[in-house]
């Protein structure tokens, strides 16, 4: 515990894109810019750095969810290759750019619970 908070539920305030210690506030700005600190608690999430976590996070989420699963469906044979690559490209592009800052969120959230702050 970190703050009287557990693990699952500082990765679930993460999850909603919230602060992990507080779960009150928005710890983003925009899409996926983290706030300097937390309007609600002071926290400052911005110094707990994410970097390229949660890309690879999303990646290997969608690559093992949707790309995968794929391959066993019918459809997925039976149209030309022409159709089959732009329209997954462009769905899975789609997906994972919007399951990115989710993704984000929650690793902000492991980040914050494990006490992993930049180095200054
Ligand atoms: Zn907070």
């Amino acid at each position: 515990m970190r703050n009287g908070v557990k693990l699952t539920t500082a990765l679930l305030r993460g999850l909603q894109r919230k602060c992990p210690c507080c779960g009150e506030a928005p710890a983003f700005r925009g899409y996926l810019k983290v706030v300097d600190a937390c309007s609600h608690c002071q926290t400052p999430l911005s110094l707990y750095p994410t970097d390229d976590g949660p890309a690879y996070v999303t990646m290997i989420l969608v690559g093992h969810l949707i790309i995968a699963p794929a391959f066993m469906f019918g459809f997925f044979y039976e149209y030309p290759l022409q159709v089959v690559v732009p329209t997954m490209v462009i769905s899975l592009g789609f997906v994972t750019l919007a399951a990115l800052p989710y993704v984000k969120g929650a690793f902000l959230g492991l980040m914050w619970y494990l006490g992993l702050k930049q180095a200054r």
